[in-house]
């Protein structure tokens, strides 16, 4: 190839192709002054530092100094080199480019082919649901998902018949059928490879059909969907279903609802949330994920509520945080999939949506709330296990978010954030932590060491006030206090009989079978534990009435609250520090 027919293609290019067109495709510009400004495609950053100057078609990054044309930027954002860039460009502005070689010309002309053929087919499939008798079972279904003709028409929505209809059509069109092969819509023996199945479009975000996936309308079909195969046009993993019709939606409302299948978004749109798409084909992918950042920060994540659901919602999660984005999780009322709560609710559909909206918690508290179900603070093995998880689920944030991650975790679960954070590194100490946990809780373990051994209320009562224990240990606890301040460590045996009935049988039994380990040390660490449960059940009150004030909008007293709750938490992480090297 010589070298001046190259550049000509690259001038060429260059005097048909709009730079701004090209990164708004990738950034958000907003203009000031003559030039336009937006967050860096190519380093992290939270205000824009990438500029666009439109007359003279460069970009520049006063971030990470990045700089260029569109060839320089569509090099980096697509990750290829130059010639790859030209080709892309070249493409898009419909020059010819003399320098291909063979098999680059035949991969883009047959990319040209497959595109326009699927164009062709989802037009046909169209016409078939619409105009024809043979169309009637996918009008059927449509009628039984409650989908209108409208939104149907929308998302392009078609049937295929049985038969060989669609090859019957190309011949008609004097069309190739090889195309069609290529493109996945037939078998080789002609017969239509999506044949009585309701098809679904899969566009790409400038509403170019790509593929198409494709439910039976057979009762007794085994495949309810089956999709395109990866052709010259299609990469699985690359496409955002709905995204065409949601972008400007999202951009408005500041968030795109994500959610598991196609139909679930159709059945959004029907009914007001326009801003609802679908990772196609896949589990949710990076190339996905960076698709959306072109349109917002924030996903709001709607997966079903099994098991599989709420895993694939703690990926994903974890997968938008490393693009720098936020995610919210919603939950879906009893059970329901996304698309029987919308038809549930009927004409209330956009307003319970919102509510729903409203009220999801962000990726990493979701799966925090997951992980901390259950939890009893005052079972230490317990709290050992669920630190461990919610552990491992922050490490898999990016390392700038662990740290509120897990003051977050902290305040919700009472588990001391460096728990949170690092592994605890004294295993020795750990064998004490479950002699502690055989018996039911610090409160009733204390009681029955007091029992045991009333010297050592000395060390007890300046850890703890008897309103700190459960209403269950605190009228036994007041009682032998008293005796003790009485009659002294001996008065116990004497004063016995003047007991309840139940406090001198827990009494009696501890002297019978005393706990596993009686000591003063032992006895002053069962106090802190009690004291910090009471700190915890505070604390969770306080969080109950913090949400409750951000519910209601009335941020004088959240802020209050937010204080309190910000001194608490310190109180707990110190104590829970104290006890931990007490032992240590
Ligand atoms: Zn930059």
């Amino acid at each position: 190839m010589s070298p001046s027919g190259n550049d000509d293609a690259f001038a060429e290019v260059k005097a048909r192709v709009d730079l701004v067109k090209v990164v708004q495709e990738h950034v958000r510009l907003t203009k000031r002054n003559r030039d336009l400004w937006g967050l860096c495609p190519f380093h992290q950053e939270d205000s824009p530092s990438f500029k666009v100057d439109p007359q003279r078609q460069s970009w520049y990054c006063f971030g990470c100094e990045r700089h260029g044309d569109v060839f320089t930027f569509v090099e980096l954002i697509e990750k290829t080199d130059k010639r790859g860039a030209l080709q892309l460009l070249a493409e898009r502005a419909g020059v010819e480019l003399q320098q291909l070689s063979p098999e680059q010309k035949e991969r883009v002309d047959s990319k040209k082919r497959v595109l326009a053929m699927l164009k062709l087919a989802a037009q046909y499939y169209e016409y078939v649901l619409w105009s024809i008798p043979a169309g009637e079972p996918g009008r059927r279904m449509l009628e039984q998902r409650q989908v209108s003709e409208e939104t149907a028409r929308r998302f392009q929505l078609g049937y295929a018949p049985a038969g060989r209809g669609f090859a019957e059509y190309l011949r008609a069109k004097k069309r190739s059928l090889v195309d069609a092969q290529v493109a996945g819509l037939m078998r080789r023996d002609g017969a239509d490879f999506f044949a009585e199945r309701l098809v679904i479009p899969i566009r790409d975000e400038r509403g170019q059909t790509l593929a198409f996936t494709a439910r039976t309308v057979r009762a007794e079909e085994q495949r309810k969907y089956i999709n395109s195969p990866e052709t010259p046009a299609y990469v699985k993993g690359r496409v955002i279903f709905g995204l065409d019709l949601a972008r400007e939606e999202i951009t408005k409302r500041g968030h795109a609802v994500l959610m598991e299948g196609q139909f679930d978004v159709i059945t959004a749109h029907h009914f007001g949330v326009t801003n609802a798409v679908a990772s196609s084909g896949t589990a949710l992918t990076e190339d996905q994920v960076r698709l959306l950042k072109r349109f917002t920060d924030e996903l709001l994540l709607v997966f079903d509520a099994d098991r599989a659901g709420r895993s694939a919602a703690r990926k994903a999660a974890v997968l938008v945080a490393s693009q720098g984005m936020r995610t919210r999780v919603a939950t879906m009322p009893e059970g329901l999939d996304p698309d029987e709560f919308l038809r549930a609710a009927g004409p209330d559909a956009a307003a319970r949506w919102e509510e729903l909206a409203g009220r999801a918690p962000s990726g990493f508290e979701a799966g925090l709330a997951e992980d901390a179900a259950g939890l009893n603070p005052s079972n230490p093995n317990q709290v050992e296990v669920v630190a461990g998880k919610i552990r491992e689920f922050i490490n898999q944030f990016p390392a700038g978010l662990r740290e509120g991650y897990a003051e977050i975790g902290e305040r919700r679960t009472g588990i001391s954030r460096h728990l949170l954070l690092t592994a605890p590194v004294a295993p020795a100490a750990r064998g004490r932590v479950r002699e502690v946990a055989t018996r039911e809780g610090p409160g009733k373990y204390l009681v029955q060491l007091l029992a045991v051994r009333p010297d050592a209320f000395e060390r007890v009562r300046a850890q703890v006030s008897p309103d700190e224990l459960e209403p269950s240990d605190r009228g036994i606890y007041v009682r032998m206090l008293e005796t003790y301040d009485r009659s002294g460590p001996n008065g116990l045996e004497a004063e016995l009989r003047d007991y309840p009935i139940e406090a001198q049988e827990v009494i009696r039994r501890a002297w019978a079978k005393p706990p596993p380990r009686v000591d003063d040390e032992l006895a002053e660490e069962l106090a802190k534990r009690v004291r910090l449960n009471h700190m915890r059940n505070l604390e969770n009150g306080i969080i109950r009435e913090l949400s409750e004030a951000e519910g209601y909008l009335d941020s004088d007293r959240a802020v209050r609250m937010q204080t309190q709750l910000t001194q608490i938490g310190r109180a707990i992480a110190d104590l829970e520090k104290e006890i931990l090297t007490s032992r240590a």
